[in-house]
């Protein structure tokens, strides 16, 4: 006998019928997990279990139990019926359909239910999940009279001690959830026929194999597409102007017709493709350069996001900035420098002047798509407000970088659509590169900061130098681009 279908088979069987048979018969098959994907997953983890304590005293039917979903609806169907007022991870089977739910809360004999995401906004996705769960547990428990959404309240500020009950903001489904009532009941049929038919649904690649989620089999169905010049991976463009392309029959970037193209940062693309070199405005790139006044020195910020509010005065979600490298030059020599803030100690303004005081000597601040540096400043401005003189004079030295790419100034094909600095780092410097370090991204950064507040000592020390090589390499990669571009222009 096959295995239920979970909210998490049913959502995949919603995005592609192919992903929904895949996961459950070929799971084998599934992209390995990024670590940044692992971390994600964490959080949202962390934050259910953080949201129990809205309801204190209940009982988790996982707990200190093997992973066995049948066990676990047993459970939470003998605690039902014991009389269990709150239950966690409550599960529920019907009509071979499997859902679990954080929090089951019984309030004046009726059963209300609660999903936590670790989230400010609901999105169409949250409410289909709840949809489809209140759809199960309806069916399982009629006793049930409400099903919400917790999600983190954007307005709260922690003050001396964090409040719970005002942290997490409820959101009743309700409406949505019975007047869906019938789709579900129509949409598991649709599923279950699916898997009955026995062979791997003959379903085309589309731009839904990222919507609402990036597919996890897009190693099995994608392996033959990613040939360099494949117009998927053209940069710049929505999925689904790409596949327009696509099901026109034009696969190759080379094939598409360059006269049809209004925008500059695609037209650049595509001429690479065609001429198979990178392809650079000399005036325009020149003109970007020009504005760049000596001494200068590079400046990368990395923050902290944590859903649930750490230090006195932030909100969930907040950018805290934790940690900042510098690169500069000093008698032909580069030279680096790092300011590490330890994750238990709220040191925004030593953060702050450390920052003012490294970066005061230089004309440019060069900095690679400064839109996060910018906010992380804009917040530092508001809280400490007697700095607001010095941040402007910092804000107005930055030159950021990415200009000359975003424009469509500058492009090598071997960027293949990706406008990051990770993709133009091989071409600035072969011998650094981001794939030999550890951390690889801002998100990963931050999420291996955010588990410094489990790790030992020794651990810790550990993480906080792979934050500092990605940071530093951020920065350096920065700073010497400057220079790529110069050498592409004179
Ligand atoms: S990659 Fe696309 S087509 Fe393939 S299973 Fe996933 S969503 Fe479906």
């Amino acid at each position: 006998m096959s295995s239920p279908i979970s909210k998490s088979a049913f959502i995949k069987a919603e995005q592609c019928l192919k992903h929904f048979y895949l996961y459950k018969n070929h799971y084998y098959l599934r992209d390995v997990l990024s670590k940044e994907k692992q971390l994600i997953f964490k959080r949202g983890t962390d934050v259910g279990i953080f949201a129990q304590q809205l309801f204190p005293g209940g009982i988790d039917v996982t707990a200190g139990e093997k992973r066995d979903q049948q066990l676990f609806a047993e459970k939470t169907k003998h605690l039902i019926a014991n009389g269990t007022k709150t239950i966690y991870e409550a599960t529920f089977i019907y009509d071979d359909l499997l859902v679990m739910v954080d929090i089951l809360h019984k309030h004046e004999d009726k059963w209300i239910a609660y999903e936590v995401k670790s989230s400010l906004k609901i999105t169409e996705t949250y409410v289909k999940d709840a949809c489809f769960q209140y759809y199960v547990i309806k069916n399982s428990l009629p006793d049930l009279v409400d099903f919400n959404l917790l999600t983190m309240n954007p307005k709260y500020v922690l003050d001396s001690e964090l409040d719970i009950k005002k942290l997490f903001k409820s959101t009743s489904v309700m409406k949505d959830a019975v007047k869906n009532l019938d789709y579900f009941s129509h949409k598991t049929k649709i599923a279950k026929q699916t898997l009955e038919q026995n062979k791997i649904p003959d379903i085309k690649i589309g731009a839904h194999c990222f919507q609402p989620y990036e597919c996890d089999f897009l190693g099995t169905c994608w392996k033959n597409i990613n040939e360099p010049n494949s117009v998927l991976t053209l940069g710049k463009l929505t999925k689904q102007a790409m596949f327009e392309l696509y099901d026109q029959n034009i696969k190759r970037i080379d094939e598409i017709d360059i006269n049809t193209i209004k925008h500059k940062e695609i037209k650049i693309q595509v001429k690479a493709a065609i001429e198979q070199k990178e392809q650079v405005f000399n005036e325009e790139v020149n003109a970007f350069i020009s504005n760049v006044k000596h001494p200068i020195c590079s400046l990368d910020i990395e923050v902290w996001m944590p859903a649930i509010p750490y230090y006195h005065g932030t909100k969930p979600f907040q950018q805290i900035p934790f940690l900042f490298s510098m690169i500069s030059e000093d008698n032909g020599e580069l030279k680096n420098y790092s300011y590490f803030k330890p994750i238990e100690e709220d040191l925004r303004k030593d953060f702050l002047e450390r920052i003012l005081v490294e970066t005061k000597k230089f004309n440019s601040i060069l900095m690679f798509d400064k839109s996060l540096e910018e906010t992380v400043l804009n917040q530092l401005v508001d809280l400490y407000p007697e700095y607001r003189n010095e941040i402007a004079d910092l804000k107005n030295k930055i030159v950021d970088l990415a200009e000359p790419i975003r424009k469509g100034n500058y492009y090598h094909p071997d960027m293949k659509g990706n406008f990051t600095l990770k993709s133009i780092a091989p071409l600035v410097n072969q011998e650094a590169g981001f794939n030999k370090l550890e951390i690889q991204s801002g998100i990963s950064a931050m999420y291996i900061y955010e588990s410094m507040l489990e790790q030992n000592a020794i651990e810790a020390e550990r993480i906080k130098a792979q934050l500092i090589e990605y940071c530093e390499m951020d920065a350096l990669i920065t700073y010497q681009l400057l220079n790529f571009f110069e050498n592409r222009v004179h």
